[in-house]
């Protein structure tokens, strides 16, 4: 099965992506965290994503990614891919190399919410320096507020401020809505309340792709 996540910054597609991967043995690919780790050799990337809250360009980050997945999944199938593709430009190269082996997307999983609860989310976020733990202050708090299980201390993350996830959010709308529109157009838009509890969306979603 051939899955893509998508939703505004903190519906928690992240959660549920890592949970349909577990229960479906998909291969699990965040954009994010993949342009993350060029950020740390690329002060250009890191200036774009991490300081700017931009969107990196459809055909570098479509050349990055490929070239990542291709090595993972030479069959180009059994994935979820969360933050990816996040336009429509983008969503095209993505059914040309799916193409190319024949493959195709059965599922684009559309987690809704509302801009307010986004922001507020987003802005509790909070990750562990040593291990890479990821809380919220609100709806999954670490035991005391500026350290994880591990000892390691509890930072947000650059573009998690609130004028960095505002400039998120516009881009969001801008760029990402109109993807949501063609994948209903083709059939494969599955849209899911993004504010029910963790579990309710998981059963959902498996129920209606499986
Ligand atoms: P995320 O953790 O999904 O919010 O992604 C963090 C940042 O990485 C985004 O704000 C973008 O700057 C960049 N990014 C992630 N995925 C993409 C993508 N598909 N296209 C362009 N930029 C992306």
């Amino acid at each position: 099965m051939n899955l893509i996540i998508l939703g505004p910054q903190g519906s928690g597609k992240g959660t549920q992506a890592r949970l349909l991967a577990d229960s479906l043995g998909l291969f699990y690919f965040e954009s994010g965290d993949f342009l993350r780790e060029v950020a740390k050799k690329d002060p250009r990337v890191d200036e774009i994503i991490n300081k700017n809250g931009q969107l990196l360009g459809d055909d570098e980050v479509f050349t990055l990614a490929s070239k990542f997945l291709d090595e993972k999944l030479p069959d180009r199938e059994n994935f979820i891919l969360d933050g990816y593709p996040r336009s429509v430009p983008q969503y095209n190269f993505l059914k040309e190399w799916l193409g190319e082996k024949g493959k195709k997307l059965n599922w684009a999983i559309y987690l809704t919410l509302t801009e307010k609860e986004s922001m507020r989310r987003i802005t509790a976020r909070r990750i562990c320096e040593k291990c890479g733990r990821v809380y919220n202050l609100i709806t999954n708090p670490p035991l005391t507020q500026s350290s994880c299980e591990c000892g390691g201390r509890l930072v947000q993350r650059p573009d998690d401020t609130p004028d960095v996830v505002k400039k998120r959010l516009e881009s969001y709308k801008k760029i990402t809505s109109p993807l949501v529109e063609v994948l209903a157009k083709e059939g494969i838009l599955l849209t899911i309340n993004g504010e029910a509890p963790i579990d309710t969306i998981l059963k959902e979603t498996i129920s209606k792709i499986t």
